[in-house]
């Protein structure tokens, strides 16, 4: 892994424009970026991408990266959506210079439509949907003119101030931009900049009926903000000819310029907007924030710190080449964030019942057990040994292999911060299954360590039986069985792991119980968890974030 951090360490190709475009005092040396995202939905890891993009470069080079809600296409939009993004934005560490709507640019936006219509540059068309089909043309021919492209201006002028009014159908009159019907890129022959639709914007209610398309309107929002370099990612690229038209048309000094990078793609999960609503709406996941979703919300209730987020961006890089990430990378930037600095406690989640033969029925000892080894500020807490003791299950074998280090009859092994104990005797039920161990335990290996110099290999996690506190582990895998969910046409909701979700209860130390819903810890030899907001004093939730270590691929060569 350290080969790929060390590629990130010169600038990527946008930095590199950035930092000349500073030098050479373009724009008086300023940066001003913006991230746009639309508020249909929550935003996710790949947003993330976008995200350390436009605020870092602004922070590196002193300038400012405003939060925009790209709110033009009101069907699908709510304001539910532009809270969660304005939290999770600032929950990656991002603090916006400015959060402003594009919608609140309506006016302005229909004042530069009226002002390319007076250029000459933009009428209104009237052609039905056959029609259309009939008139744009394809990749090999070119389009034909719209009869709407020999209208007068003044006519235009008046039809467009109707169209606001409302005086027209939804459908029945589309605003285009007069540039060429013959060019190559299909976008460029007379695009629709406004189209008449009635319907109701979360934020302005009913007062407008015609609304601006994208690639109008994208352009000017950034101008009128003084953004000086555009960022998004390359399906935008065949667009930029549109978005330099319009600032060029209107003259606009000093427009900013728009730059395209490859999207953040990861395996074992998807990533737009659309097949996430649909995860939710048909119920595959519980909701937006489910742990197993590449929600940023859905990745913080995993516990998935927002510099392990950052981090994994930082390693991926900026680049033009559309890629897909391997999760394991990001799993890496996890475990490594979270190894510094969550706190260890123990916890048995699928518990075998111990007793300490020789350790008084009432007897109580508190060990020390030392909270991070990655961190001595943190110090020791104390936890409590005494006759009846939870271990895994995993932990003890009746008829070990060869090369098994843990419990075993007549083997011994040493509890994490305690004893040296020995097996002695099973306690079988009916079925022969093991439902206890009988062990000695040795009070002279306190602390782990034999005064004989007599070695155990194993050393295994335990809780106390007494001060346990019954727990609900939720243990989260990933979402899909497969790298590419949906890719070469399959349906991606066939793709669903079915094991991504096991829920087992078990026990953890009383101190682990106390902790605030969003910790991330340790359990040690178990994973990483977060405190799951479902937690309750009767019954602590904890969300599994990540294995130890990567099981997975092992899983997938055998
Ligand atoms: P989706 O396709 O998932 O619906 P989108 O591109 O429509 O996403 P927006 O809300 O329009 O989502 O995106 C806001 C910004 O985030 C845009 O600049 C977009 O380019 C960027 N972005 C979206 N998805 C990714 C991604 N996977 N990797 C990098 N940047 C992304
Ligand atoms: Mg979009």
């Amino acid at each position: 892994m350290a080969d790929i951090i060390e590629k990130t360490e010169s600038l990527d190709f946008i930095r590199e424009i950035i930092s000349n475009d500073v030098k050479n005092g373009k724009n008086g040396g300023q940066v001003i970026t913006r991230f746009p995202p639309e508020p249909n939905g929550y935003i996710h890891i790949g947003h993330a991408k976008a995200l350390c993009l436009d605020f870092g470069v602004a922070q590196e080079f002193n300038g400012k990266c405003n939060l925009r809600m790209d709110d033009t296409n009101p069907t699908k939009e709510d304001t539910e959506y532009v809270e969660s993004i304005v939290n999770d934005v600032r929950w990656l560490g991002f603090e916006p210079a400015a959060i402003y709507y594009a919608s609140d640019y309506f006016d302005r936006m229909y004042d530069c439509a009226v002002e390319l219509i007076k250029r000459g540059k933009a009428y209104i068309c009237t052609l039905t949907n056959e029609e259309w089909e009939e008139y744009k043309g394809n990749l090999q021919t070119p389009g034909k003119d719209s009869p709407g492209r020999s209208r007068s201006i003044e006519e235009n002028l008046d039809l467009f101030a109707r169209m606001k009014a409302g005086e027209f159908e939804d459908g029945s009159m589309v605003l285009r931009a007069k540039i060429d019907m013959a060019s190559p890129n299909i976008n460029m022959r007379d695009p629709v900049i406004y189209r008449i639709r009635r319907i109701h914007h979360f934020r302005h209610g009913d007062k407008y009926c015609i609304y601006p398309m994208y690639d109008f309107a994208h352009p000017l929002e950034d101008a009128f903000e003084g953004i000086t370099h555009s960022l998004c990612t390359l399906e935008f690229e065949i667009h930029r000819p549109l978005y330099d038209w319009v600032l060029e048309n209107l003259d606009f000094p000093n427009p900013p310029h728009q730059y395209e990078f490859s999207r953040l793609n990861l395996t074992y999960t998807v990533m737009s907007k659309r097949k996430l609503l649909q995860l939710v709406k048909e119920n595959h996941v519980d909701n937006w924030d489910d742990p197993r979703m590449p929600t940023i919300c859905g990745m913080r209730r995993r516990g998935v710190p927002a510099a392990a987020i950052r981090k994994m961006c930082k390693i991926v890089g900026v680049t033009k080449f559309d890629g897909i990430t391997d999760a394991a990378v990001l799993e890496h930037c996890i475990r490594e964030e979270l190894n510094a600095t969550a706190s260890r406690y123990m916890a048995v989640l699928d518990p075998l019942k111990v007793t300490i033969t020789n350790f008084p029925e009432e007897g109580v000892e508190a060990l020390d057990a030392v909270n991070n080894p990655e961190n001595p500020d943190v110090g020791c807490r104390k936890i409590n040994f005494s006759k009846h003791l939870y271990i895994d299950k995993a932990d003890f074998m009746l008829e070990p292999p060869k090369g098994y280090f843990r419990l075993a009859p007549g083997a011994e092994v040493r509890l994490r911060y305690g004893y040296f104990i020995r097996c002695t005797d099973v306690v079988k039920d009916e079925n022969g299954n093991v439902v206890e161990v009988l062990c000695t335990f040795d009070p002279a290996t306190r602390g782990g360590n034999s005064p004989d110099g007599r070695k155990v290999k194993g050393t295994i996690h335990w809780v106390s039986a007494d001060d346990a506190v019954e727990t609900e582990f939720r243990l989260y895998d990933r979402l899909f069985s497969v790298e590419q969910p949906g890719a070469d046409g399959v349906d991606f909701l066939t793709q669903l792991n079915p094991d991504s979700k096991k829920i087992v209860k078990g026990f953890i130390e009383p101190a682990a119980a106390k902790l605030a819903a969003g910790t991330a810890i340790q359990f040690e030899r178990v994973g990483y968890f977060a405190v799951d907001p479902d937690t309750k004093d009767s019954l602590p939730v904890f969300n599994r974030t990540v294995t130890l270590k990567d099981s997975w691929s092992k899983q997938q060569k055998k």
